[in-house]
């Protein structure tokens, strides 16, 4: 028995989220996106459950280099900030991956690229979002200058979704609009949606989709749970309980003093803490599973412990498994008690947590 923080990896709920992505978008080929080591999961448990995937997406350059020792050629490999010096340009180049290109600087860096060939642009354009990409009516002239440069084999077109999480905010409709004009006279191939436009926007799968978080089994809708969607949530985190106080009213419990006994009752400490991942930030009230059953978390969470309130669970005892979110607690729950969101969540564990992979 440990008492270590766990996260159980369910390989099959994996994927079975990506089975379920390729369904709702039959038409469309599937980028996996698996950066931030594959949304906390584990990049190397992801590439062996997402075997389908007709391509895996990265952040960066490094995390590119780390799955290309994985697949090696095997799949493409997108790398989504694409590359800001020409060592960088130079290594994508060699190992065949797919960079995106969202400024005129990167631009200007392929057209200094010497050689013929070799490098596979996705053109990212901004519709709407004003993070990253080029302005629509820069299209025309960035094509004819990469024609030019000589270095670009392909040339793929992309953009991203703001809003795309709730899907009747009107801006959603405005970004389609926009994407679809400026692709209306390219015959090569095309992406708009992440998760929640994948599920949302039927009429904007185009060549390829890009899912992300519904891999994971999380909601890429803030107005709709997981199961709902048949998607099957592959992360566990789980601790045990390694004490029990018998507390008595007016005792209060942990850093701050900020929860005080109503009455004489049980204190269960569980052995996982933020230093683990677990959000500071979640309340009292935020529900942990010990024996099936939901107890409230009190107090402040510390960096290696959290206490919960057993009075609804007497027959607690030292060693329970608690769940802290997965397996009949929905990540969700937890995000929206903590304030944020379930990417934020599994992206955070720390390095202190231990993985189990399963199925
Ligand atoms: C992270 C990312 C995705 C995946 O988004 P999800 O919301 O997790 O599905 C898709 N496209 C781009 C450009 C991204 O950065």
């Amino acid at each position: 028995m440990t008492a270590q923080a766990i996260a159980c990896i369910n390989k099959s709920a994996l994927n079975h989220n990506l089975q379920r992505a390729g369904r709702i978008a039959p038409g469309s080929r599937v980028m996996a996106v698996i950066k931030a080591n594959a949304y906390g999961h584990g990049m190397q448990t992801a590439v062996e459950a997402f075997d389908a995937a007709d391509a895996f997406a990265v952040g960066n350059i490094d995390e590119a280099q780390e799955l290309y020792e994985l697949v090696r050629d095997r799949k493409p490999i997108v790398v989504l900030q694409g590359v800001e010096d020409a060592e960088s340009l130079a290594l994508c180049r060699r190992h065949q991956h797919e960079i995106v290109v969202h400024g005129e600087h990167q631009v200007r860096l392929l057209e200094s690229a010497t050689g013929r060939g070799g490098v596979r642009v996705w053109l990212k354009f901004d519709t709407g979002m004003h993070r990253l990409g080029l302005a629509p009516n820069r299209l025309r002239p960035v094509m004819q200058r990469l024609a030019a440069a000589g270095c670009v084999d392909t040339i793929r077109i992309m953009s991203h979704l703001a809003c795309a999480d709730e899907p009747d905010r009107p801006e959603n409709r405005e970004q389609l609009d926009r994407f679809s004009e400026l692709v209306g006279g390219f015959d090569g191939a095309r992406s708009l949606c992440n998760s929640a436009g994948l599920v949302s926007f039927p009429d904007a799968h185009y060549e390829w989709v890009r899912p992300g978080i519904m891999l994971y089994g999380i909601s890429p809708l803030s107005h709709q749970a997981a199961e709902s969607l048949e998607l099957k949530p592959a992360m566990t985190l789980k601790s045990r309980l390694i004490a029990i106080n018998e507390c008595r009213q007016g005792d209060r419990i942990g850093y701050g003093a900020t929860w005080t006994c109503p009455e004489r009752m049980q204190v269960g400490v569980v052995g996982l803490g933020y230093g683990d991942g677990y959000p500071r930030h979640a309340p009292s009230g935020t529900p942990v599973l010990i024996r099936g059953q939901q107890v409230p978390v009190i107090g402040r969470v510390s960096m290696d412990l959290v206490t919960v309130d057993l009075r609804g669970l007497p027959a607690a005892a030292i060693g329970d498994e608690v769940i802290l979110w997965g397996d009949g607690l929905p990540i969700e729950t937890i995000a929206g008690s903590a304030g944020t969101i379930g990417y934020e969540l599994v992206c955070r564990l720390t390095s202190r947590v231990r993985y189990e992979v399963s199925g």
